[in-house]
């Protein structure tokens, strides 16, 4: 088996849609990326990439691809669950925090874990999703940005 680790920041600024696990999220912000900026995908796909010692999901859907620009996360999510199969390995289990001070997005939380086990092929209860505020502390707690990190468990698909 393989432990994998994945972090990711995006700004959140006027003027776009809050994206998180493939979740549009009603806010007076959103983030500001290349594609939809969820945050929370990406750090996950990184994780599956790092597992499998792949690189990352900078190295695999470039943000000067004119292709990837506005993308659905949850497509480049799925595109890297099935290069991390072609590589032998089949998702143990998934666990992601997102850092935000705003919105609340525990109501949230349950269409997160559907829409990324359903990206990832893999059972709800293998994705866990969790999140945080950071008590008023640095650029989450100011709202300039939101973080996530993600881990997972890879296992051998032989
Ligand atoms: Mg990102």
């Amino acid at each position: 088996m393989r432990i994998g680790h994945g972090y990711d920041v995006h700004r959140l600024t006027e003027n776009r849609k809050l994206v998180l696990g493939g979740v549009e999220i009603p806010y007076s912000k959103g983030l500001l990326g290349h594609s939809d900026a969820d945050v929370l995908s990406h750090a996950i796909a990184d994780s599956l990439l790092g597992a499998a010692a792949l690189g990352d999901i900078g190295q695999l859907f470039p943000d000067t691809d004119p292709r990837y620009e506005g993308v659905d996360s949850l497509v480049l999510l799925k595109k890297t669950v099935l290069a991390v199969r072609e590589a032998g390995w089949r998702i143990g289990n998934i666990d992601a925090t997102v850092v935000a001070q705003a919105p609340k997005l525990k109501p949230f939380i349950p269409s997160m874990r559907e829409n990324l086990a359903n990206a990832c092929g893999v059972d709800v209860s293998q994705v866990s999703v969790k999140a945080t505020t950071e008590e008023g502390l640095g650029f989450t707690g100011g709202g300039e940005g939101i973080a996530a990190h993600a881990v997972c468990l890879l296992l051998s698909a032989g």
